[in-house]
């Protein structure tokens, strides 16, 4: 591997074995479904993994950008425990430019998912059309979706996302990285599961009749789905 091959793996949008390794250590438990990552740590580890709008069992998957990074969650966290999603609300109310914008950021999820399902070939899910995630576009839900969609789309997309990384500074920036110890690091992950996109990719047919093999004895343990709302 060269070492512009190198570079493009740890900062591509592909997941790659070890990013999905990665992210099961994170949330502590087999990731599912995961078709992108949304987002990278200055480091290169995942912040948020970009799940399809419809799982690989069927069901509509609204919550696209999941917030994985647990230093990032944790903040996340303790801003909604001191009541800013209230706060939010109310100003989301009270001043019709943010309310505007807000409702941009929600087309914005609103269509950057829907190139996620063309990227990953899961089509059109009726099912969820004009919903978003988090209380888009009118209040504010889960401070963690929003986060994640303001690290995924880049700053100037969603407001009340880019607000909440400004007010978790204290703990976490995007330009420091905060991996060290954030997650065990030692044994296996949780039952790393491959996404989508990477699982049959170069595999020859008996190494895929293996790994069927190896997902119908595992079938039956009923691992945790992909990423559920954590709010
Ligand atoms: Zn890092």
């Amino acid at each position: 591997m060269t070492q512009q091959d190198q570079h493009d793996d740890r900062y591509s949008r592909t997941p790659s074995e070890r990013d999905l390794d990665v992210l099961s250590r994170q949330l502590g438990r087999p990731v599912r479904d995961v078709v992108e990552i949304g987002a990278r740590c200055a480091c290169g580890n995942p912040l948020v993994a970009t799940t399809a709008p419809r799982l690989s069992n069927g069901i509509p998957f609204p919550t696209t950008y999941y917030l994985t990074h647990p230093v990032v969650t944790a903040a996340v966290s303790r801003l909604e425990a001191e009541g800013v999603m209230t706060e939010m609300s109310a100003r989301l109310a009270a001043d019709p430019d943010l309310g505007a914008r807000y409702r941009a950021a929600h087309e914005a999820y609103l269509t950057a998912r829907a190139a996620v399902g063309e990227r990953a070939g899961t089509g059109p899910v009726p099912e969820i059309d004009g919903v978003s995630a988090g209380g888009m576009p009118t209040r504010v839900k889960c401070l963690h979706v929003l986060v994640g969609h303001a690290l995924a789309a880049g700053p100037g997309v969603n407001p009340l996302g880019d607000e909440a990384i400004g007010r978790i500074a204290e703990w976490w920036t995007p330009e420091r990285c905060s991996c060290e110890g954030a997650w065990d690091t030692t044994g296996q992950a949780p039952h790393a599961d491959l996404s989508r996109h990477t699982r049959t990719q170069g595999l020859g047919p008996e190494e895929l009749e293996a790994k069927r093999a190896a997902r119908r004895g595992a079938a039956g343990h009923a691992a945790p789905a992909g990423p559920t709302e954590e709010t």
